[in-house]
């Protein structure tokens, strides 16, 4: 890409930002007519991709974009959302939806909510897309773009698409979506980037915890009433966290990090069977990151007592976020739920949840493709498959595909991930540039 061409890819990423396609909890907030205003700007900004790839408009805004291939082989599937948490906080060094590009050299940055997540990620996609289109390209077979609308909410517009995707007898061999990066000292040892490709999620659920009890006036208080007796459940909750176990995933991840691991570590990892009790343990107690890998993780959110001041909780209730690792159960987690809180007064409610995903392939040849394209554009990058702790869209799809990996081609610092979901997202350029070129390559080899 010439610099001219680059400063307008640069260019279309910032009216992406600057409109605020922003989620919300409740959908009567949410401001329809920004979803509307954005997909007007596609249109203009990627005319190709509008003009000749067939477009649905799936489950009330999800973007369904069919490119034909040549052949008959099995399709692709490219993700992206384009709906963004709020950006309520104060303290953004530049505005939100401003869209700034400030700085020079590899610091130039593109600033805003959305800048990575994930309307980068939308956009490196439909860069790549429309220059193929431009020069003519075919893809082999059937490639699929999936832009979701409500991905930080109800994620409701990914599962359409798949039940549409079943309806219509479509099984893709690769599906890629959100999730790991190219990172650099995450992982103790090593010095290598390491560009982490999801090959699976935890599952997620809530779990209400609630006690009930006689009320009355707070000037005549009983012991042992609703909210100590939650609190006293709360605390045995975190006092016996559930067993940590290294699952197949998180093991071939270590298997590949490990001949660039130094030494001791080299030897740890590459023959992590021969040291799995002992890794177990390290990972359990490094940090809450390396914890969340090996276990399934409980979070106390929201607490309810009684509405007054001066009134005694008739009713109390904790609500527990939990992530459910992969190898165990919504079942499961429900039962150590029940088990460590240990109390018949205490009542355990399954709210919602979702199983683990199903763990898509860490060889083959799509596995390869993917890898291939990312130490292409990555060079000198290690590729390792890992269980993505969040929950994205994509797992949707793991229902009909076995090649299902989440995946930012983006370069990304610490800082830089920190910002996801807070103040000061942005992106580097750079970065940017390069996520481009990813798709670029990987789209010349579909
Ligand atoms: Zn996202």
């Amino acid at each position: 890409m010439d610099d001219a061409a680059a400063e307008q890819a640069v260019e279309r990423l910032r009216a992406m930002i600057r409109i605020p396609t922003v989620s919300r909890m409740a959908p009567e907030v949410a401001d329809e007519s920004q979803f509307m205003a954005f997909r007007a700007l596609l249109a203009e900004l990627y005319p190709l991709t509008i003009e000749q790839l067939g477009l649905e408009i799936v489950g009330g805004g999800t973007l369904l974009f069919r490119w034909a291939g040549r052949g008959t082989g099995a399709p692709s599937v490219l993700m992206a959302h384009y709906d963004l948490v709020p950006a309520d906080e104060p303290g953004w060094t530049h505005g939100a939806f401003d869209a700034e590009l400030v700085g020079s050299g590899d610091e130039r940055r593109i600033w805003g909510r959305g800048a990575i997540d994930d309307k980068g990620m939308l956009a490196v996609i439909l860069e790549a897309v429309e220059a193929a289109l431009a020069d003519g390209f075919e893809p082999a077979a059937d490639l699929y773009l999936s832009f979701g609308h409500n991905e930080e909410t109800a994620g409701d517009g990914a599962s359409d698409v798949v039940a549409l995707f079943k309806e219509r007898g479509i099984r893709p061999a690769l599906v890629i979506d959100e999730g790991g990066a190219v990172v650099t000292g995450v992982f103790p040892g090593i010095d290598a980037p390491i560009a982490v490709v999801g090959v699976t999620e935890k599952g997620i659920a809530g779990v209400e915890l609630s006690v009930s009890k006689k009320g009355g006036h707070a000037s005549t208080p009983v012991r042992g009433g609703a909210t100590s007796r939650l609190a006293r459940a709360i605390l045995r909750l975190e006092r016996s966290p559930s067993r940590a176990s290294i699952s197949a995933p998180t093991m071939a991840m270590i298997r590949a990090l490990g001949p660039h691991a130094r030494q001791p570590l080299r030897v740890l990892f590459t023959r992590a069977g021969a040291f799995r009790g002992l890794l177990t343990t390290a990972f359990a107690r490094l940090g809450p990151e390396t914890e969340a890998m090996v276990r399934t993780t409980r979070a106390v959110t929201r607490l309810t007592g009684s509405a007054g001041d001066n009134v005694i909780a008739e009713r109390a209730t904790a609500m527990v976020n939990v992530r459910i690792a992969v190898g165990s159960s919504l079942e499961q987690a429900v039962s150590d739920i029940r088990k460590a809180v240990n109390d018949p007064e205490v009542a355990v409610r399954l709210v919602y949840g979702s199983e683990p995903a199903p763990v898509s392939r860490s060889e083959g040849p799509v596995w390869r493709l993917l890898s291939d394209a990312i130490t292409d554009v990555f060079p000198g990058s290690v590729v390792a498959p890992y269980v993505m702790l969040q929950a994205s869209d994509s797992r949707h799809f793991a229902e009909i595909s076995d090649g299902v990996y989440r995946f930012l081609p983006f370069d990304l610092t610490a800082a830089e991930r920190g910002t996801l979901h807070a103040i000061d997202e942005s992106i580097r350029v750079s970065t940017y540039l390069r996520g481009i070129e990813f798709f670029t390559r990987l789209i010349s080899a579909l």
